[in-house]
């Protein structure tokens, strides 16, 4: 594969941002954050949680002043119902400003529900298309959107941003698999959005359909997100594999700041800041708050404050996604840092005293025995809100059909094996056949409590 050294112009949605110098787009950011703060200023609300900050941003060391948005707020502030004002206390604009409503997914506790002006819808298109057009979507792209639920950030606001990049749009979910396949086939459609395992699970599921492998279908480019997995070399050439395809693009976003902020462009390195100059993006220690700087190898937690929403505003909201800084330039000419999304800070499990993410086991068990396995998995939770196990972790996997048994054991011991080497965690591993993990198309869990 030959990769072009600078990207052709026309193929940046917005060339003014993206090839600004990452610490010039940020230094211009903070003035549209003092802005934002006197804006805030005139809501009650707003006026009560901004008493300690400053009058004016000149550093990003000021915004240590500001206090942060946790998505315990935004649950708190829509907790009782408030006649007239569908948004709650973070309501910005009168009802009648309104043109659309969305919810965040939900995956962990309560949706939160947001609305948008038309300014905020056009933002928010713009810079979602932005993200589709980085993750490979422009004119000739034919494009299978697979969620079913319309009013999450990975529903209608994706369907929108795609056709804003330039793509033919077809919305295939929410219909049964046969139906779905169908489509694919019949309007011959080259890109397919999806979760990670939901991309991996719906091959398979068309291969059901057809007969014949989906590697004979027309998909080429893969847009992945919703969950980590999609930056994961062995999830990815899955992937690649299972559809015969050529490019796998990883998309991140979420439905409480705005549903796409980065995706992967072709040069592959990680994903690239996309929500400029709406979007404001700190990096920061989970524990002491302190700014992490922009560097390859350098890890954080992302902080997003809208800088331009109308209806409502989320101020350094900490996002509890867990990034790593995989470079700071790359060949496409796009100027922000790429990153990978190496888990939750609130999915964060202790064995015995040492922290591990989920998607660290999987990757490492994925890493040793992935000839055998379908790639789904999960951890088996006694309660809901268990962080501490004293015991092995019990992680179900899925063995595929045709593998042989002996040998998959063999396998699997060796993943255990290398998890506590690698990760000093130990874990348990219990072989279930395909299809008794259920794969969802939107936002998968890696952890589930027994219904027992
Ligand atoms: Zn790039």
């Amino acid at each position: 594969m030959t990769i072009p050294t600078v990207a052709p112009a026309e193929v940046l949605f917005d060339p003014a941002v993206e090839t600004m110098p990452w610490d010039r787009l940020q230094q211009a950011q903070l003035g549209a954050f003092t802005d934002l703060l006197a804006r805030l200023r005139t809501h009650d609300v707003w006026r009560a949680r901004l008493r300690d900050a400053p009058a004016s941003i000149k550093a990003l060391t000021d915004l240590s002043d500001v206090r942060m948005t946790m998505k315990e707020d935004l649950r708190a502030a829509q907790a009782e119902q408030r006649p007239g004002r569908p948004l709650g206390d973070f309501q910005l604009v009168e009802t009648e400003e309104l043109i659309q409503f969305t919810s965040s997914s939900g995956t962990t506790g309560t949706p939160v529900f947001f609305g948008l002006t038309p300014n905020d819808l056009e933002r928010w298109t713009s810079r979602i298309a932005n993200a589709y057009r980085t993750a490979g979507v422009a004119a000739g792209a034919r494009v299978a959107h697979t969620t079913g639920m319309a009013i999450v950030a990975g529903g209608m606001p994706y369907a929108d941003g795609i056709r804003a990049a330039g793509g033919a749009l077809a919305w295939i979910g929410g219909q049964t698999s046969s139906r779905m396949t169908l489509s694919l086939e019949r309007l011959q459609l080259n890109v397919l959005v999806g979760t990670a395992s939901f991309v991996t699970h719906f091959a398979r599921r068309c291969e059901d359909e057809l007969g014949r492998p989906a590697t004979e279908l027309s998909v080429r480019t893969i847009i992945a997100g919703g969950e980590p997995g999609a930056g994961v070399p062995h999830i990815r050439q899955g992937m690649l594999d299972a559809w015969g395809a050529t490019r796998v693009s990883e998309l991140m976003g979420l439905g409480d700041v705005l549903p796409a902020m980065w995706a992967e462009c072709h040069v592959g390195q990680g994903m690239h800041f996309t929500a400029a100059p709406d979007v404001l993006v700190e990096l920061v220690d989970p524990e002491t708050l302190a700014h992490v700087p922009w560097e390859p190898g350098a890890t954080g937690e992302a902080v997003y404050t809208t800088l331009t929403r109308e209806a409502s505003a989320v101020v350094r909201f900490r996002s509890r996604d867990q990034l790593t800084v995989t470079a700071v330039e790359c060949a496409c000419g796009r100027t922000s840092p790429t990153v990978r999304c190496v888990g939750r800070t609130d999915d964060m499990l202790i064995f015995k005293a040492m922290n591990v993410y989920p998607t660290a086991i999987r990757d490492v068990v994925l890493d040793v025995a992935s000839d055998h396995l379908s790639g789904a998995m999960r951890i088996r939770k006694e309660r809901a809100d268990q962080v501490r196990f004293d015991t092995p972790l019990p992680l179900q996997v899925e063995l595929r059909d045709d593998t042989d048994a002996s040998r998959a054991a063999e396998k699997l011991a060796a993943a255990e094996e290398a998890v506590r080497q690698l990760l000093r965690v130990r874990i348990a591993i219990e072989p279930v056949p395909i299809g008794v993990i259920p794969v969802g198309e939107y936002k998968n869990a890696l952890t589930y409590v027994d219904a027992e």
